[in-house]
């Protein structure tokens, strides 16, 4: 096991906290449980919580369609310019109150920072009006059922399931979340886990049934790990044959075809009737 998690990993890189955790590992009753044990040897094992909730879905929509080097800038900046370490409504009450071009600036090496702006402006005057407080959404975060979190934070324009899910995943330290992105839903659909087909929701849903609630947290923060060093969109490691990836012997390799190095979307593998 390696804590030697990067820096710029925004889902659960060292500003994302996580603390050093032991799982016991090779009784894995399914083979999603089995890949994720196999990550913790690789990586990390940890559980997550604690972050500021509002900081948290801040962090995460700055984070959404870029790259982590690409918003941590962002965050950098945002924080600079909006946060008042000295009070925990800070954030939200500047956010609320902010100047969309000016937010906007700040936040522009994200990425699609006019329409996230909009989303921080907004997210922060909701908060503030259904909770009172940043320090009250925080309880709430933490504290109410999950399933009530997660629709009130889905209800926010241009929150999806992975952000409501990393914010219960970082923030509430809920076990049982298991958030996709990008590389999560790539991943567990080549391995076979997952349905071909399977949209984001639907891969969550298998991860959540198969995976031990402790174990989900560093199943995602190490599956993106893996995704960049291995199972890459383009470049998947078993490209150079089966010992090039830690993982082939658990792996169906939908979609991936060493023979003639064609990649293609699992989804269009299972269309192809390959
Ligand atoms: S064997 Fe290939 S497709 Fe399967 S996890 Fe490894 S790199 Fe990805």
């Amino acid at each position: 096991m390696s804590d030697d998690e990067p820096d710029v990993n925004i889902s659960g890189g060292s500003a994302g906290g996580g603390t050093a955790a032991e799982f016991a590992a090779g009784a894995a009753d399914t083979r999603a449980e089995a890949v994720v044990d196999r990550l913790g040897e690789l990586y990390w094992q940890k559980t997550y919580g604690g972050q500021d909730a509002f900081e948290c879905l801040v962090r995460t929509v700055l984070s959404q369609n870029t790259s982590d080097v690409a918003s941590q800038p962002a965050h950098d900046a945002l924080m600079e310019r909006y946060a008042d370490r000295d009070d925990a409504d800070g954030l939200a009450d500047a956010l609320a109150h902010a100047d969309h071009g000016e937010l906007a600036d700040t936040i522009r090496s994200a990425g699609l920072y006019n329409q996230k702006a909009t989303v921080l402006i907004d997210a922060a005057e909701r908060v503030l009006a259904e909770h009172g407080s940043a320090d009250a959404f925080d309880e709430y975060v933490r504290e109410r059922e999950p399933a009530t979190v997660r629709d009130e934070l889905l209800d926010l324009d241009g929150v999806g399931p992975k952000t409501a899910d990393c914010v219960l995943l970082f923030a509430g330290g809920r076990g049982g979340v298991f958030p996709v992105d990008t590389h999560v839903h790539r991943i567990y659909r080549r391995l076979g886990v997952a349905p071909p087909d399977a949209d984001h929701e639907a891969v969550r849903a298998v991860l959540e049934r198969d995976v031990p609630a402790a174990k989900c947290g560093f199943g995602h923060t190490a599956s993106i790990q893996f995704g960049r060093e291995y199972c890459s969109a383009r470049k998947p490691a078993c490209l150079d044959g089966p010992e090039a990836c830690p993982m082939a012997d658990l792996c169906e390799q939908v979609g991936v075809d060493p023979g003639s190095g064609r990649v293609v979307d699992p989804a269009d593998a299972a269309s192809d009737g390959r």
